[in-house]
């Protein structure tokens, strides 16, 4: 029988009645046998999710300030979604025990992960599926990466035992047996774990919106809904800043070629977007583009040398520059004289002149400019660069709207073309791309 791995996102469990809409899924379809919840999330606008509780929390502990307040709207969120569900797991045990624990001395990453925890409980207990603690399951280095060989030796083993079960998402354990959670929104990258551990056919990731939209609603008026998108493609738009799937999700199910199928909690007919290895046979034979993305908020370093083409070495003295100060880059375009380095302000930040001193030092330019408060654009299509015109109707339609285009990286990524343009042309950019080739 077909294995699905079904991760619900924090709003589509954020009470009582979100929670039975997830419970019809389940029910809906036998193959769900594995469920990965995140923590409740905000059930209106202006409501607190419980991980930021949580942290609040913990801060309000190890500062000394009165914790009471806060404790009880975490209790009353979990009190209430067991009372209207009618269950009678007593969950105040939980809350007391982490209560507790926090008081005396447990980590941050510790506090964060009792909301998977015990929501987890909770929806094994409703769904009356076994319950399996990821810090049992799931493993991470001593430096805080995922241990995804330990973690493949335990987890697949552990699965096999439970005909169905609910593994809270967003943490793990260290060597030491401590708790450690993922980055924000990490629950995505558990859900992943899950369905490459149980080797399903394919891991639903269901939220509140019916998937990936070709470009910021906030921006576009009613962008088009992303059918099918490869993982590559999707990792340049999730990079750039399309942030319905934690970015680092793709990588779990990535060997084992497991699609992702992101959905709808509030619309489950809907289809919502396919997240694919690749497309077999229309590869390059596709019209249009699949989205645009982008960031605000770069740097660029232009560093000119007349005869850089021809000097051995002068790329990695220029990078040797970069690790010296700890930076990575986000693109390096080139010509024959000139080289830029694109990186995010904020990582450059505090440090730029000692750099550029470095620069001067080691490679010698003829000139090395900085500028910044650029936003990065990037249009991504498979097969895309291979259709004739698509790069002049995207210029042409930049050009026409009065777009000052400061870079362009066509790179070596066959299903990207990034454009970088002044912070301030940002939407105004992204709008003419959009009505321009969608
Ligand atoms: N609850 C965690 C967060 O708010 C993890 C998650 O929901 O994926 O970031």
């Amino acid at each position: 029988m077909a294995v699905k791995v079904a991760k619900f996102g924090g709003s589509s469990l954020a009470s009582a009645e979100q929670i039975l809409k997830m419970k019809q899924i389940i029910d809906a379809d036998e193959a769900r046998k594995f469920v990965v919840p995140s923590a409740p999330g905000k059930r209106f606008p202006d409501d607190i999710k419980v991980t930021d509780l949580l942290y609040a929390l913990h801060d309000a502990a190890l500062r000394l300030d009165d914790t009471k307040e806060i404790y009880q709207k975490i209790v009353k969120r979990y009190t209430d979604i067991r009372d209207e569900l009618g269950l009678s797991i007593r969950i105040e045990e939980y809350l007391e025990k982490m209560y507790e624990d926090i008081r005396t001395g447990a980590s941050e990453d510790y506090a964060a992960s009792r909301g998977e925890y015990m929501n987890g409980l909770l929806i094994a207990d409703l769904l009356g599926y076994d319950f399996i603690d990821a810090a049992d399951v799931i493993f991470f280095n001593e430096n805080g990466t995922y241990d995804a060989k330990k973690t493949l030796a335990i987890l697949p083993g552990a699965l096999k035992l439970h005909e169905r079960a609910v593994i809270p998402g967003f943490y793990g354990s260290l060597p030491n047996g401590k708790i450690k959670t993922f980055s924000r929104g990490g629950s995505d990258i558990t859900g992943s774990i899950v369905s490459r551990a149980a080797n399903a056919d394919l891991y639903e990731n269901w939220t509140d919106v019916s998937g990936f939209l070709m470009a910021d609603p906030r921006i576009v008026d009613g962008p088009k809904k992303i059918d099918v998108i490869t993982y590559r493609e999707l990792r340049e738009l999730a990079y750039m800043g399309a942030t319905v799937l934690h970015e680092d999700s793709i990588f779990p199910v990535l060997e084992a070629a497991i699609p992702i199928n992101v959905k709808n909690t509030n619309d489950p007919k809907n289809s919502g977007t396919m997240i694919i290895p690749a497309i077999e046979g229309r590869d390059g034979a596709k019209e249009g583009i699949t989205g645009i993305a982008g960031k605000k908020n770069f740097t660029v370093i232009t560093i000119e040398k007349d005869g850089m083409n021809a000097e051995i070495g002068f790329g990695r003295k220029l990078l040797g520059c970069l690790e010296k100060f700890g930076l990575s880059y986000e693109h390096m375009p080139s010509s024959i004289d000139t080289i830029s380095i694109v990186i995010a302000d904020v990582r450059v930040r505090g440090v730029i002149e000692q750099l550029i001193d470095e620069i001067h030092a080691q490679c010698q330019p003829d000139s090395v400019e900085v500028s910044s408060n650029m936003a990065i654009i990037a249009t991504v299509g498979r097969g895309m660069i291979r259709q004739i015109g698509v790069s002049a109707k995207l210029f042409s339609a930049l050009a026409k709207n009065h777009v000052n285009v400061r870079m362009i990286d066509q790179g070596s990524s066959e299903i990207n073309i990034i454009v970088g343009v002044e912070n301030d042309d940002f939407e105004k950019a992204v709008q003419a791309i959009y009505t321009a080739l969608v």
